[in-house]
């Protein structure tokens, strides 16, 4: 793998980067070349056919020599077999003989003798050369020619089609080469993620000035993982580091490589690995790499060998490169517990950064980023925004931002307003409304009184978070939402948070028991949720009295059919305890919300007749009730 002499791989170097832009110029010079000569055939060939039997009279070879015997000819010009006849008074009439035969021939044949004929000018001008030829020719030249322009270009568009990034090999990665300024991103374009920033800037360093490292021995990392859950700028950071560097990007996803035949992904591989070393300093990209990268073995069936055979070149080309190569690579997965132990081993992808979640001051900065672009109206307020959205990635603020300018453009607005904006959070974070979705009076009452109840242990609870807004307008899949937002941003969650949350969940559920007699649907996604939260309370985060502090979760470690599987690694007695728990959190939940909701009646009628009426109570207004009826809402600790 490391048999490149320094030389050669500079020049080679030198003629790829050359030929990535300028190929398409290249070829688009050439078909246009071949489309003017095309055009330019067919109008001498149109041109040869018309320009023959122009209008000038015509007459006969025995007519002409009768005209000569009487001297009524002043010159006779031929033309191959075309003679052109100019008489005393300067006429012009035109005849045709056979091409073979000679003029004088041709006209003592009829009759004409020599001192006749002497007093005639005759010129002989035989068209011989290249374009007489072109000319007779083109009638079946250019039906050929057309033909194999055509195959040409319907192979060229094939060949087109994948390669249009490079044209060797079959790699079908993208390249962003170093001075492509449209598609540049740098850390200036990233928000946040200050940590990772730190940690690849070493790596930009290394790259723009490899020599600095090498000379005091250091070795750097030839992979690293970016881990963090999906749009939290993975693929972003990783285009920034090559735009800090200005080095070539090679960016390939692991469904890429999988997407095709059997023994291709490999290949590929090899591939990559050899463009990148030979236009070195460079970055490869492989995204999603759990995709390829999943643990190996206990595959069923022939899907995973070509994985298997992909991921092994990756480890083969990763250890077969000498770390003076100067070529990095990256890889962004979210699912780095699935990874394959092979590919973090030391030497491969041995640095591992992770991206968080951004927190409220990084949210502002990435709005920021993307608000750039658009115009706003003087109320906006981005802080307020970045307040109301945690547990958005970047992704999501960034579909927010283009939500709002759709929602502005859509009331034909020039400016994005701050109701814009708000609206989108809650388009983002539930679905679009769904406002043709009529309720019967019936369903309009219990999806009140549900959400009503919802609301109500959520305020009375002291753990639960604050209510920001209840609707009764559906959304998405729900009839109805109360959105509840924490007072600040948490890293960690606590047993009795759960528990309150588990309690409010079963408000909706409660209420329309006691209220109608009778249940719904309607909870039943507050059902589910709740209780898979009761089973990780007692199986993961060791929250139960009686189970204590083990980790009953079934591990995901076998792959099967590309698929984790759990695996229970407890017998079936601990699986009882564990039900038996769950059902005490829940039971203990529900006599909770059973108790809020009786004892504040009152409240529960007010605030779902208030929602019936009009749909939705936003965060002011339901604090106000909250007051009235002596509850204390719940407000930001000041620090
Ligand atoms: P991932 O690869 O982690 O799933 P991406 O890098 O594809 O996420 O991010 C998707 C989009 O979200 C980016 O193109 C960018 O517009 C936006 N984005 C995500 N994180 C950030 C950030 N930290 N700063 C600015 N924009 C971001
Ligand atoms: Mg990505
Ligand atoms: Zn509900």
């Amino acid at each position: 793998m490391a048999k490149q002499k320094p030389n050669k791989k500079d020049k080679r170097k030198k003629i790829f980067l050359n030929k990535v832009p300028k190929k398409n110029i290249k070829n688009s010079f050439l078909s246009n070349f071949v489309i003017s000569i095309l055009i330019l055939f067919f109008v001498i060939s149109i041109y040869s056919l018309i320009g023959n039997n122009k209008s000038k009279e015509k007459i006969s070879i025995s007519e002409l020599a009768g005209a000569v015997k009487v001297g009524k000819v002043k010159n006779i010009s031929v033309k191959n077999g075309d003679i052109k006849a100019t008489f005393q008074n300067n006429v012009v009439k035109i005849s045709k003989k056979e091409e073979s035969s000679n003029i004088t021939d041709t006209l003592s044949a009829y009759g004409v003798t020599p001192t006749e004929l002497s007093k005639v000018k005759i010129s002989i001008n035989q068209n011989s050369g290249f374009f007489y030829w072109l000319l007779n020719l083109s009638p079946i030249l250019f039906p050929i020619l057309f033909i194999a322009v055509f195959i040409w270009l319907m192979t060229r568009q094939i060949k087109g089609a994948g390669m249009q990034a490079f044209s060797f090999g079959q790699s079908r990665a993208k390249l962003t080469a170093p001075d492509d300024q449209k598609q540049k991103v740098t850390f200036k374009d990233v928000a946040g993620c200050k940590e990772a920033k730190e940690e690849l800037s070493e790596i930009v360093d290394f790259l723009k000035n490899p020599k600095k490292f090498f000379e005091i021995g250091a070795r750097i990392p030839k992979g690293i993982l970016l881990m963090g859950a999906p749009g939290t700028g993975k693929t972003l950071l990783a285009r920034a580091v090559a735009g800090e560097a200005g080095v070539a990007f090679f960016s390939i996803s692991g469904s890429e490589f999988v997407e095709m035949f059997v023994g291709v992904g490999a290949s590929r591989v090899r591939d990559l690995f050899q463009v990148a070393k030979k236009v070195a300093p460079a970055i490869i990209f492989m995204d999603e790499i759990d995709a390829v990268g999943r643990v190996r073995g206990g595959g069923l069936g022939g899907g995973n060998d070509e994985r298997e055979q992909t991921l092994n070149q990756i480890l083969v080309e990763m250890d077969g490169f000498e770390p003076t190569e100067k070529v990095i690579i990256m890889a962004a997965t979210n699912r780095p517990d699935v990874l394959d132990p092979a590919l973090l081993r030391p030497g491969r992808f041995d640095r591992r950064v992770t991206i968080d979640l951004p927190d409220r001051a990084d949210r502002e900065e990435i709005l920021k980023i993307h608000s750039k672009t658009k115009p706003f109206a003087e109320d906006v307020n981005l802080a307020v925004i970045a307040e109301r959205t945690p547990g958005f990635s970047g992704a999501d603020l960034y579909s927010l931002m283009n939500e709002g300018a759709i929602l502005a453009a859509r009331e034909d607005r020039k400016k994005v307003s701050q109701f814009d904006l708000v609206r989108s959070i809650e388009k983002i974070m539930l679905g679009p409304e769904r406002k043709s979705h009529i309720l019967s009076k019936k369903e309009k009452e219990i999806t009140a009184y549900h959400e009503a109840g919802h609301a109500l242990v959520a305020s009375v609870l002291p753990y639960a978070d604050p209510v920001h807004k209840i609707s009764i307008i559906s959304r998405g899949r729900a009839a109805g939402y109360t959105l509840k937002l924490p007072i600040e941003e948490r890293r960690l969650q606590s047993k009795n948070e759960f528990l309150d949350d588990i309690a409010m969940s079963l408000g909706g559920y409660v209420t329309e028991k006691m209220i109608f007699g009778d249940l719904t649907t309607g909870p039943s996604n507050d059902l589910q949720v709740s209780t898979a939260l009761a089973r990780d309370m007692v199986t993961k985060y060791g929250m139960s009295e009686n189970l204590g502090p083990v980790v009953l979760e079934g591990r995901e470690g076998k792959v099967l059919l590309g698929r984790g599987m759990n695996e229970k690694e407890y017998s079936e007695e601990v699986g009882a305890l564990i039900d038996k728990e769950v059902s005490k959190i829940m039971k203990d939940a529900h006599q909770k919300a059973e108790q809020i909701i009786s004892e504040h009646r009152v409240l529960l009628d007010i605030i779902a007749r208030r929602l019936i009426e009009k749909e939705t109570i936003e965060h002011g207004e339901f604090e106000s009730i909250l007051i009235a009826n002596g509850i204390q809402p719940k407000r930001k600790e000041e620090v």
